[in-house]
């Protein structure tokens, strides 16, 4: 059987990498901008709100694609 992958547009994400390690039962990278700033105020995206200028979406499974420092498009692997 073929499999397809739709790319659908819209999707209200709410994904952040700022959680701290002991409160989440995963491995997870830190954001390099919260790191950068020692903070925890830069989130991916953040529902019904904003989306990170660094966030250039997600890698199946869960991977996912930050451009940071680069903010701009030329940041994006074939675009
Ligand atoms: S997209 Fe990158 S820089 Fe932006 S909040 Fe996520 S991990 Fe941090």
């Amino acid at each position: 059987m073929e499999t397809t992958i739709q790319k659908l547009k819209g999707a209200n994400m709410d994904i952040d990498l700022a959680t701290p390690a002991a409160d989440i039962a995963w491995q997870q990278d830190a954001c390099p901008w919260n790191q950068a700033e020692s903070t925890n105020s830069h989130r991916c995206a953040v529902k019904n709100v904003s989306l990170c200028p660094h966030f250039r979406g997600v890698e199946y499974l869960d991977t996912l694609l930050c451009s940071y420092p680069t903010a701009t498009k030329a940041a994006i692997p074939g675009a």
